[in-house]
């Protein structure tokens, strides 16, 4: 009996070598698509009647006369305008989509995790195919989150996280509303720091944990109980303390900031971003065009706060005259000339309708092709990963949507994406 056990283990351990050795040895699927029109958002041009080659999860080749391999999966999009996948670079895709953080605490971690799949989903089959998640009240959830959709357990964009919110006590990105004598688990408190040092440590921890980048929180938040947009909250030395750290592991800072010294102060420090950038001044935008800083303004969500019925008295409070004023300084940015990515703070809005904050951008002072930059080529750059993704380029990774018609004489046709492939992988058709 024990040596036909083992007789059957090796059999079975054949197959599983026999199998691996095919999967590996399989070659590689190519891929041609036709695209009536591409727009290349690097030289800032739209061409016709192109080519894109691809081979397993990456674009070998682009061009207008290319000869397609015998054999090739073709796919014809010539009716339809190609574009890069879109890059939204501040989202919460991780967390619940409850306004009123407060509701976390009814849930189990493990319960979120299930109940946000939905959001990791609708956001790549709206065309986003990478997001830079900006911190989750559950430490960690968006790691978690981040490879299980790298491991194919669930269907997502390619997802950079920050793994927590650093923040002060009480402070924007803290759990905040409860009384005084209600202790929280450490998964609910985990970034709070302060002073140099304790940001310090927390870098140092959320990289020990798989953050792909830093999240701070340099002033009040209108979303948090308790908080005023409007006040400084962590100080120069602790936002360079978090650059620094970070910077020691490769990482890079962003910043949420409303309150005009909270921005300045994070740009000084050395931030990739500051995100919301609501209430900037003239001197904070010419400091983040001297130091290349980008500014990622979430000029759309506004529309969410202020119509949904769910959202608590006092954030609609915090947010009283903010939209407008933050629209208004997004103008004023972009004729300035700084550099602008796009992030829309998903999550306020529903997941899926990020594209939505296209028509806006252009609204006030974009070009459609700055706004598509925006979402591409400039969200590649503030990441960190140009070299993977951003544009349709030899080399990089097949990250491909399509709309029909034109998105640079209609910027709104990007909110309704008809094709979505990442990766080489076609997920919408
Ligand atoms: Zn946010």
């Amino acid at each position: 009996m024990q040596s036909l056990k083992s007789v059957f283990a090796i059999l079975s351990l054949l197959v599983w070598i026999s199998h691996a050795d095919a999967q590996s040895q399989a070659p590689e699927t190519v891929t041609a698509i036709r695209a009536g029109r591409l727009i290349d958002v690097v030289a800032g041009r739209e061409l016709t009647n192109q080519v894109i080659l691809i081979r397993g999860t990456k674009i070998e080749a682009v061009g207008g006369n290319l000869e397609v391999p015998a054999g090739a999966r073709l796919i014809d999009l010539s009716g339809m305008t190609v574009l890069p996948g879109l890059v939204d670079c501040h989202t919460h895709l991780a967390d619940l989509t409850d306004l009123d953080p407060l509701k976390v605490l009814e849930k189990t971690a493990v319960e979120i995790a299930y109940a946000t799949i939905a959001n990791a989903r609708a956001t790549l089959l709206a065309g986003f195919t990478t997001v830079r998640d900006v911190g989750v009240y559950r430490a960690f959830n968006d790691v978690a989150m981040r490879d299980a959709i790298a491991k194919g357990y669930i269907v997502g964009p390619r997802m950079y996280v920050a793994g927590a919110y650093i923040t002060i006590t009480g402070g924007a990105g803290a759990m905040t509303g409860l009384a005084r004598d209600i202790p929280l688990p450490v998964d609910l408190r985990y970034g709070e720091a302060n002073s140099p040092w304790e940001v310090r440590q927390k870098v140092r921890d959320l990289v020990q944990h798989g953050a792909d980048h830093i999240k701070v929180l340099s002033t009040g938040a209108v979303m948090t109980h308790g908080s005023n947009p409007k006040s400084v909250e962590f100080t120069p030395e602790e936002l360079q303390a978090a650059v620094s750290e970070a910077a020691n592991f490769g990482l890079r800072v962003e910043a949420h900031a409303h309150a005009p010294e909270g921005i300045k102060n994070a740009i000084r420090a050395g931030v990739a971003s500051v995100e919301h950038a609501t209430l900037i001044d003239d001197e904070g935008i010419a400091l983040a065009k001297q130091r290349g800083t980008y500014l990622d303004m979430d000029i759309y969500d506004e529309e969410c706060i202020q119509h949904n019925p769910d959202t608590p008295a006092d954030f609609l409070q915090h947010d009283q005259q903010l939209g407008e004023t933050q629209r208004q300084n997004f103008r004023k940015a972009v004729k300035a000339g700084v550099k602008m990515s796009f992030g829309t703070d998903a999550g306020i809005c529903p997941h899926g309708t990020n594209a939505r904050q296209f028509a806006f951008m252009v609204k006030y002072g974009m070009t459609p092709l700055q706004a598509i930059q925006a979402a591409t080529v400039n969200a590649a750059d503030l990441i960190g990963h140009s070299e993977l993704f951003g544009s349709v380029t030899a080399g990089k990774s097949a990250d491909i949507i399509a709309v029909e018609g034109d998105p640079l004489t209609d910027v709104r046709l990007l909110e309704s994406v008809r094709f979505v492939m990442k990766e080489g992988e076609i997920y919408k058709r």
